[in-house]
């Protein structure tokens, strides 16, 4: 079974409709690139998935049923949105320590989570704050994985990653996903997102224009 199923979401802010009738699902040892141009629908669609804004039409479930819904959700769906916009005076030790207190586990899944994300001991000292913007993605990575979720819903989490690290990416979300994780991921950048998933869902002007696998949407263009 899907666990994700997006079905005819609609968002309108006044008379601007952002999101239009998307459709999509998500499967479990997949992981699935959205991927279209800044300003597409994206965040929007992400937004609605995790109950954050609530769509003007359609419905979207995770696992089975609305996000709100889900019995600690925080452990059953890892969730990074924007992190560009994710720094605070706490540390980053801080920052996954809270998150893991929250949740309650155990205090050495932070360092667990430290050292499958690259983040040194030193720079887990430091404030957020004071982070690039590929930390940051580390950081909110290790933050939705903190959990053991079964699911990752992540906004442009390769932003700001050099090749290097987009590699890197690739390989933990791969594991996840080979692991029978569901990954949804969104790019504004199509040569970012290929190198990353096996499936593809492309949106523009807030409808879905091409979906399928990496290989039939790359062969017919
Ligand atoms: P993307 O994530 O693909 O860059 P977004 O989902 O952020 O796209 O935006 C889709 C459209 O919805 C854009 O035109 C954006 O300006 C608009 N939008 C997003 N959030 C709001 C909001 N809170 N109020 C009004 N318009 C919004
Ligand atoms: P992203 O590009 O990461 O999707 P945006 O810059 O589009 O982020 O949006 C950042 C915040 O501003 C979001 O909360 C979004 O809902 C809001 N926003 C985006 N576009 C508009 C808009 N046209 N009017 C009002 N709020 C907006």
């Amino acid at each position: 079974a899907a666990a994700i199923v997006v079905d005819d979401l609609t968002k309108r802010y006044g008379s601007h409709t952002a999101v239009q009738g998307v459709r999509f699902a998500v499967r479990p040892g997949v992981i699935t690139g959205f991927v279209g141009p800044n300003g597409a629908g994206k965040s929007t669609t992400m937004r609605m998935m995790v109950g954050l804004t609530p769509p003007s039409g359609g419905r979207c479930t995770v696992l089975g049923q609305e996000y709100r819904r889900l019995h600690n959700p925080g452990c059953q769906v890892g969730v990074l949105l924007d992190a560009s916009a994710q720094h605070s005076g706490r540390t980053g030790r801080e920052v996954l320590t809270l998150a893991a207190t929250v949740m309650g586990l155990e205090a050495r899944r932070v360092d667990e989570m430290l050292d499958l994300v690259g983040l040194s001991r030193a720079e887990a000292r430091r404030r957020t704050g004071a982070y690039s913007l590929g930390m940051r993605q580390r950081l909110g990575v290790g933050q939705a994985l903190l959990g053991d979720p079964r699911v990752l819903i992540l906004d442009e989490p390769a932003n700001g990653l050099d090749p290097a690290g987009i590699h890197w990416m690739r390989g933990l979300l791969r594991d996840f996903a080979d692991d029978g994780g569901s990954v949804l991921l969104s790019s504004h950048l199509l040569r970012e997102i290929e190198v990353i998933a096996d499936e593809l869902v492309v949106i523009g002007r807030g409808r879905i224009v091409a979906q399928g696998t990496k290989q039939d949407l790359l062969a017919a263009e």
